[in-house]
């Protein structure tokens, strides 16, 4: 199942891309594993995926330590700082970085290995309480102050979009963040490159793509549905 699911998942991008005359290699498809066996991750590999996002830190070192240096690991979930030593230097990028601290803490940990790490600020759009991340409002002040950290570099922003019934609900949320990530990029702040946009997750990829992401992180639509039990 997974070998379709992923085929069909990247004909939606090619898809959404062409709709907007994009280049499909714009954009990268992480493949969410986060609760699913290790198994599942070995047939997606086996149809060429490399990219895989996790959310748990104790579960994303498991999962780096058996796998080969090949594939390629992003953290997307809430990250708590006293965590940060676990997985600095082994994620490509950490797309969840949600506050000033946090962002000091991933400064710190990388300046004693000698690292840079590269990084994505979330950006709760939707202003949704439930939800982490800085706000279109105060990310500018953040940034003046996160820019200033020499070992780590801002690639962009991510985002969640709210779940909602009709992904068209989310595209004015897409828009929004695209715009201030133009505007960003025109500030010309320090160790700070605005490349990448993460938005679009399995419910509202394709509207996320026409909207502007360079990363969408889809776990549903290639392993199914998730089970916390
Ligand atoms: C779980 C998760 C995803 C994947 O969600 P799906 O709806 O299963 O595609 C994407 N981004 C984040 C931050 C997540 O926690």
């Amino acid at each position: 199942m997974i070998k379709e699911n992923l085929i069909e998942v990247q004909k939606k991008i090619a898809d959404a891309c062409e709709r907007t005359s994009r280049n499909p290699k714009e954009v990268t498809l992480i493949a969410v594993s986060k609760t699913k066996p290790n198994e599942m991750l070995e047939e997606a590999i086996s149809c060429g995926q490399t990219i895989f996002g996790e959310n748990y830190v104790q579960e994303l070192t498991q999962k780096i330590e058996d796998f080969p240096e090949s594939i390629h690991w992003h953290m997307i979930g809430h990250l708590q700082r006293n965590k940060v030593k676990y997985i600095i230097g082994k994620v490509d990028c950490i797309h969840s970085v949600d506050s000033v601290r946090l962002a000091k803490q991933i400064q710190d940990e990388a300046q004693k290995k000698d690292i840079c790490q590269d990084i994505l600020l979330e950006i709760n759009v939707g202003m949704e309480e439930s939800k982490w991340g800085f706000t279109l409002e105060n990310i500018q002040d953040a940034l003046k102050e996160i820019s200033l950290f020499s070992n780590i570099r801002v690639k962009g922003f991510m985002t969640s979009a709210p779940y909602v019934e009709n992904p068209e609900e989310n595209r004015l949320l897409f828009r929004s963040l695209k715009q201030c990530f133009e505007e960003t990029k025109q500030y010309g702040y320090p160790n700070v490159s605005m490349e990448h946009l993460s938005m679009g997750m399995t419910n509202d990829f394709e509207v996320a793509i026409e909207e502007g992401a360079t990363m969408v992180r889809v776990g549903t639509a290639i392993f199914g549905e998730r089970n916390y039990n």
